[in-house]
Parts: C-alpha cells; structure tokens; sequence
C-alpha cells in the first residue's frame, strides 16, 4: 500500500519513500533472475493426523535463497510476484517442483503421501488453473488425489462464480481441495458450501487462542462441528504447544499442523524426518484416547 501511494501520488513523495521504491525496484529485479538462476527453492511442513498419529501429508512453502542476503520468506516476494505477474511462472514452477518430490517419495516407499501447494488469487484469474493441473499431473505421472491445492477466502470472493467453476473442474480431475487459514475472512462455513471444499484449514489466529480464553477455544470447537457436518475435513495451523495439541486431540480435530510437530524444512532435512519421525506419540492421537 505504502508503495501504492508512492506512485500516486507525487506530492507526498518523501525521502524515506524514494529508498523504499529503490528497495522495491531492486527485488522486482531480482525475482525476475530468481527463477533463471534457480535461486527459489521449496520447503516442505509435515502434516499429521490425529487419528492415525502419522504423518500424511506436506505442504510445499516457497523460499527465495537471494545471493548475499539469505533466505527470503513468501510473504516478503509473493506480493511483488502477484503485482508484477511473476506469480504465473513462479507458481508453475512450484506445482511442478512440489508434485515431482512427491511422486519421487512415492517411489522411495513413503506410498501415500500427500502434497500440498499454495494457489494465489491472480494465478486463477490469470491462468487456466485446472488446465496446468491436468499438464503437471500428467507429467509427474502423480496421481491426482495426492494433490491437495490450498486456497484461501479471498481467492474464492473475488470472482464466486468463475472460481467456483474451476474447482469444480479441479474435483473432476479428482485433486483436493482446501481453505486456507479459515476464520480470517469474513465468510461462514455454510456459505463457503457452494464450493466443493475437501479440508478446512483453521487459521493460526484461533489455535494461539484454544488455551488462553474461552472464547478462542469455542471458536475452534464450533469451526471442527461446523466443518464436520458439512462433511469436510480439518487441520489446525500454527500448533505450537502439547496444550494446543491436547485441546485438538479431545475436540476431534482430524490433524495437526506446526511448529510443536516440525517447522518447514528444506528438503534434505523432510528426507531425514520422512525416515525417522513419522508419528506422534501414541498418547497424543485418538487411537489411544479412544482406549482410554
Ligand atoms: P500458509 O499457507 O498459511 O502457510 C503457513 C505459514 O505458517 C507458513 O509461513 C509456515 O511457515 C507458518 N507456520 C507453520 N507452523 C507454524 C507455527 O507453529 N507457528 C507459527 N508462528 N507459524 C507457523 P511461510 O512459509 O512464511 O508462508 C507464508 C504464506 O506465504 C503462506 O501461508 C502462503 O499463503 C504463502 N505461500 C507460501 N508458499 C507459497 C507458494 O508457493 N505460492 C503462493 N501463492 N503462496 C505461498
Ligand atoms: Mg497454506
Ligand atoms: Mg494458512
Ligand atoms: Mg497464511
């Protein structure tokens, strides 16, 4: 926004601002080299069910290994990629990169893995998303149901009806389909029914809160019954605590994803993990708490 007023309006030009527009012509410069020169890499965060206690699934996080900088996270670049169109051919490269280490995983033996990217607002405006889907799957010879394309709110208001349209194109290709950090939006479950939803992803927002107010862990219990009834599976981000953990695990939460379990890792530490730590204690699921 900051960087909005600085091309609008030129009277309001500060100095400050000039340096801040130098910084941003000079990361736009950058990104545009970042994928020539392989500079952008994935990280994977294991996600685990609680049923199972096992990890069933990652998702894929972009990174930006920018040379004499260091490591730059998405929320630094994903909106300069989005404003200057980047996005396309970066988000293509993420599908393809994410859904070949997959499919090298399931060759490895860990069978069913799942995998899970990312899909911004602009790249379904602006791309045939089902389409490239269809391509990449074909591809990476990856079946379709262990493809899981995260979407949030604000992609599926910005156009209902078009969006609606190519998630259910994507459901007949047979990929799935989450909402990404539920409950920051303003929409209810019930109106997000009219799109085909697979996974609701209750934002990191209500788990920080499920152990320190009332009103933080009602929210989430009601999000798990909602989201339940409706016939769709849930995963809560950002669980950081064994209390966190144990809230989730009574109130029925299908898995966990965050920090507690693992951070995201680049990808010769997931390899590590994949082959070590694939499961929760067994007192931290249901499997146990139901014979209890
Ligand atoms: P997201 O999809 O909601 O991803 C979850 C974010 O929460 C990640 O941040 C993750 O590192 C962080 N996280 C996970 N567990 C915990 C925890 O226990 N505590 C805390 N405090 N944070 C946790 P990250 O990797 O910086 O990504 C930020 C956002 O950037 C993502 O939010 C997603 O919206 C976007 N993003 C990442 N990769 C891609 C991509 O390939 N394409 C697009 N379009 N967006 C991406
Ligand atoms: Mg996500
Ligand atoms: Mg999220
Ligand atoms: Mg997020």
């Amino acid at each position: 926004a900051a960087k909005d007023k600085g091309r609008n309006c030129a009277h309001c030009y500060t100095a400050e601002m000039g340096v801040q527009i130098e910084e941003q012509a000079d990361l736009e410069k950058g990104l545009h080299q970042a994928l020539l020169r392989k500079e952008l890499e994935l990280h994977y965060q294991p996600k685990v069910s609680l049923k199972s206690g096992q990890v069933y699934g990652v998702e894929a996080l972009i990174r930006w290994r920018r040379p004499g900088i260091g490591l730059i996270p998405p929320d630094s670049f994903i909106p300069l990629a989005e404003e200057t169109g980047l996005i396309i051919p970066i988000g293509e490269w993420v599908l393809r990169n994410a859904c070949a280490q997959v499919k090298a995983w399931h060759i490895a033996g860990y069978k069913d893995l799942t995998i899970a990217v990312n899909v911004s607002a602009l790249q379904f405006r602006q791309q045939n998303i089902p389409e490239l889907v269809r391509n990449v799957l074909a591809d990476s010879k990856l079946e379709p149901k262990y493809l899981e394309l995260e979407l949030t709110e604000s992609v599926l208001m910005q156009d209902p009806e078009t969006i609606a349209l190519a998630m259910r194109e994507l459901k007949e290709i047979g990929v799935r389909l989450s909402l990404d950090d539920f409950g920051t939006g303003y929409s209810s479950l019930s109106y997000l029914k009219q799109f085909p939803i697979d996974v609701v992803k209750i934002d990191q927002s209500f788990i920080r809160d499920v152990t320190s107010s009332i009103n933080g862990a009602s929210l989430t219990k009601s999000i798990i019954s909602m989201a339940e009834s409706l016939h769709m599976t849930t995963v809560a981000e950002g669980v950081e605590t064994e209390e966190q953990l144990g809230f989730l695990n009574i109130n029925r939460c299908d898995a966990i994803q965050g920090y507690y379990f693992s951070r995201p890792l680049p990808l010769n530490e997931m390899v590590k993990l994949l082959a070590e730590k694939t499961h929760l204690p067994s007192d931290r699921c249901h499997s146990e708490s139901a014979k209890r």
